[in-house]
Parts: C-alpha cells; structure tokens; sequence
C-alpha cells in the first residue's frame, strides 16, 4: 500500500483531539510515525483501548495496553473559561489546535463548546487559572472527530499562511509572541504577579508524583 494512504488511514481511527499525549504534533504526524517508523499503537490515550483494537486490526499486528505513560483514558471533558478572571492575553487561543476559542487581545476570551475537543492544551498556557475542565456529558464520535480534522487542518493552512515554516514551529513562534505582548499591556506589579503565579504553578506541578 502507498505510505500516504496508509497514513491516511491510520488517521482515519484516530480521535482528531490533535491533543499531542502521543507525544507527537497532533494526530497525523502520530499516523505517519506508525507507518513510517513502527512507532507503537498504543500512545493514544483519547482512543483509548478501542482505538489500540482499531489500529491493531488495521495494521494485522498484536494488540496492546494502552501506554499509560501518555495519559489515561478519560470521558470527554470540554474547556471553560471563566470570564471574569480572563484577562485577554490570548495565549489560550494561540494553544488550541481547532480555533475552539473566540477573544481579542485584552478582551475576554470564551471557549465554542462544539469545536472543542477537550484536548487541554489551552489550560496550561493561561496565567491565570481562569481556564477549568468540565465533563461534556456527551461522547467523542467519529463524526466529531472528521470535524476536527477539519478545524485543525484550517488552523495549520492560516499559520502556515502567517508562517511558512514548519506548523509546530509557527505555532511556537506566535506563542512567543504573546508572553511580550501581555507583559506589554500590563504594569510591573501585574507583572511580577503573574510571574510569582506561574513560576508557583510550575513547582507544584513538579512536586506532583
Ligand atoms: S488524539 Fe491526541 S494522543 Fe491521540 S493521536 Fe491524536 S494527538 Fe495523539
Ligand atoms: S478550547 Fe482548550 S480544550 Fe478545547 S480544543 Fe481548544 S485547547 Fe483544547
Ligand atoms: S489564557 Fe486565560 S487569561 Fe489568557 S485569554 Fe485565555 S482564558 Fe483569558
């Protein structure tokens, strides 16, 4: 089978939440790394031990545990912002892979709870904590999942537009930006507030087992 449509159709199973737990830039560039570099079936935790059957029946080769290094399986969680604390430095909207949230510089952001796909990455980057992970009360489908796709291969057509490098790389460099920005628009006890505040959260995450 030609490498493309086989990368094509593992990613085809995989869920679309780009959320990077395999360890790789979303889930194509997990895809490609199955058929091009054995990488192992089972780093997909939103997948999930379905997902691992899925692609073990695919590529004809055992089935595996789900490596739980990369995260466990969970129910479908969704992002929400709490708008009163938001302080619009757009560092959320640069992490989502599906353009799931809407704001403008200094403005309150808000999460679309229909492209989000729960991925998470929107919450590590906020300086405030103002953004929570609610269960979503519904399941991930594969019609959510093409979707998606969708949104996150607009995503990469706009950033590689903005950036003709690499995606990862373009997405890395608007995220530099925007610690610049906000520390432009903010005074110096602002300032150093958010930096006691993120280098404290930073340390717990450390002392977590
Ligand atoms: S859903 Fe997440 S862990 Fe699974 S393949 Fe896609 S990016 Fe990787
Ligand atoms: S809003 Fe947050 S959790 Fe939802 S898709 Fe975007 S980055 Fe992921
Ligand atoms: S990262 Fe947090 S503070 Fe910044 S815009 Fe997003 S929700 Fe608001």
């Amino acid at each position: 089978m030609p490498i493309k449509s086989l990368i094509d159709r593992i990613d085809a199973v995989l869920p679309q939440t780009q959320c990077t737990k395999c360890g790789y830039d979303g889930c194509r560039p997990y895809a490609a790394a199955i058929a091009t570099d054995h990488e192992a079936i089972n780093r997909c935790p939103p997948g999930g031990q379905a997902g691992i059957q899925a692609l073990a029946a695919l590529l004809h080769t055992p089935e595996l545990a789900l490596d739980t290094r990369c995260g466990e399986h969970q129910p479908l969680m969704l992002a929400v912002i709490d708008e009163t604390h938001c302080i619009g430095c757009t560092l959320c909207i640069q992490a989502c892979p599906v353009d799931a949230i809407v704001g403008a510089n200094k403005l309150m952001h808000t999460v679309i709870p229909d492209r989000c796909t729960g991925c998470d990455l929107c919450v590590a980057p906020c300086p405030v904590d103002c953004i929570a992970m609610v269960p979503a009360k519904t399941e991930w489908t594969p019609d959510l999942a093409i979707v998606a796709r969708q949104h996150h291969q607009q995503r990469q057509r706009r950033l590689s537009t903005l950036h003709p490098e690499p995606s990862s790389l373009a997405a890395r460099t608007l995220a530099n930006k925007a610690p610049l920005s906000v520390a432009a628009n903010i005074d110096t006890a602002g300032r150093q507030q958010i930096i006691a505040d993120a280098l404290a959260r930073a340390r717990a995450r450390r002392q977590k087992p």
